[in-house]
């Protein structure tokens, strides 16, 4: 069989070679990772690792019963192509088939990297640095109200550290979510007892303290920035392997590049979505789950169906479980349910009478199902969407 080299042992790596022997590739499968550690998953290293209630977030796999040879603490640095070859410090890797599965790295803020002190948090290796500034009760800025920076401040509320949150636009979540969703969690801040400060940006980050641009200095043990990532792509370079504005590998609808036996995946790619109508790049669980088993598919020869999924994530934070399924952007109707000030509540997206996405706040079971009515596209009453205590299924 053909040998298939998958570079990048993340989640979304990982699960290709999962996937392959999963569809009876017989040939070999070398899964060349970066990072030195055992292949490990990431959603935990901003809740339990942090929080102390889990010590590691290994894969279960058994990649020697897989017969997956695994090549650790490996950097790829480029890709030709014409010789089917990869580039590493070791030498030259030769592949038939080729698996992008470099995931997504950090973006850092300008003048603060080599700053002591200053965090970031993708990887174990900056979970491990950060769990004795929760222990040692450090003041803490974070830079950035996204996922990563909501969950990193619920772990330093609940580990007594004191919390700034500093974000430039006037909401959490304002790059992943509309205002009338995502304005409420304004307040889960204040109520965990960090500080919120919108529209607020950092001029400079010193050691011990944060300047902002209008002058207030706050003080910091550590600082930890979550202002999003982007794609590790820069090793393609010169390669051939078409990337998009935002350093995306541009796949296909089969997750196939541009060059012949390239396939890519994860947090590294985007895809069209012919559901949306756009092209996407999701940085999520669950596409590092999902695509994989396309790629493998492809590979394998088999007849696969185009990658459209519905993209799905979770967050918890500040003891709240957030899910959100779908893609809002083309959304022309939005309907609220249930009360943000309870415990539960949710938001829906329709468009033509039909959901096309939901944002659920500790209602498990409003995304469960919400997610089967926007693969469905079935019509909905926005009236019994926006009753609570009736089934979103019966709506
Ligand atoms: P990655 O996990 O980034 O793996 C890519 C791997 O490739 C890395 O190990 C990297 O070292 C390696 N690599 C990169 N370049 C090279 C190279 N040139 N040569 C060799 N190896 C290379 N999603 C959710 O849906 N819910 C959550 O609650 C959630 N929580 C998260 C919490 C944290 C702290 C983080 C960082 C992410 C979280 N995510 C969550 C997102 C989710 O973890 C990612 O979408 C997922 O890890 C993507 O998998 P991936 O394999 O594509 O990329």
């Amino acid at each position: 069989g053909r040998r298939v080299v998958v570079v990048g042992a993340g989640m979304a790596g990982v699960q290709t070679a999962v996937a392959l022997r999963d569809q009876g590739h017989t040939g070999p499968v070398v899964l060349i990772g970066a990072e030195p550690h055992q292949p490990y998953d990431r959603p935990p290293l901003s809740k339990a690792l942090l929080l102390g209630t889990a010590e590691g977030s290994a894969f279960e796999v058994d990649f020697e019963a897989l017969d997956v040879e695994l090549r650790l603490g490996v950097e790829v640095s480029g890709l030709r192509p014409a010789d089917r070859e990869l580039d590493t410090e070791a030498g030259p890797v030769p592949y038939d088939v080729l698996v992008i599965a470099t995931g997504a790295v950090p973006v850092t803020l300008p003048g603060s990297e080599g700053v002591p002190g200053v965090h970031l948090l993708r990887t174990l290796d900056d979970a491990e640095r950060l769990r004795p500034v929760l222990a040692d009760q450090h003041d803490v800025v974070v830079v950035g109200a996204g996922w990563i920076g909501a969950e990193f401040a619920t772990a330093a509320r609940g580990a007594g550290c004191a919390v700034t949150v500093v974000e430039a636009a006037d909401r959490p979540l304002a790059g992943a979510l509309p205002a009338e969703a995502a304005e409420p969690m304004a307040e889960w801040y204040e109520e965990s007892g960090a500080q919120l400060l919108t529209g607020a940006r950092v001029d400079r980050v010193e050691p011990g303290q944060v300047v902002l641009e209008d002058g207030r200095v706050l003080p910091a043990g550590a600082v930890v920035v979550g202002i999003g990532a982007r794609p590790a792509t820069g090793w393609l370079a010169g390669s051939g392997v078409d990337l998009g504005p935002d350093g995306a590998v541009l796949a296909d609808d089969h997750l196939r590049t541009s060059v012949p036996d390239v396939y890519a995946v994860g947090d590294c790619a985007s895809f069209p979505s012919a559901r949306y109508g756009t092209r996407l790049l999701v940085h999520h669980w669950d596409n590092a789950l999902q695509g994989p088993r396309t790629v493998a598919a492809a590979v394998a020869g088999a007849q696969a169906r185009p990658y459209d999924p519905v993209p799905y994530f979770w967050s918890e934070q500040f003891g709240r479980f957030v899910q959100y399924a779908g893609h809002h952007a083309s959304a022309d109707t939005t309907v609220h349910r249930g009360d943000p000030a309870d415990a539960g509540w949710a938001v829906a997206w329709l468009r033509d009478g039909a959901l096309v996405a939901l944002l659920a706040v500790g209602r498990p079971r409003d995304l469960a199902q919400g997610r089967r009515l926007i693969e469905s596209g079935e019509p909905l009453d926005p009236a019994l969407v926006a009753d609570a205590s009736v089934p979103l299924k019966s709506a």
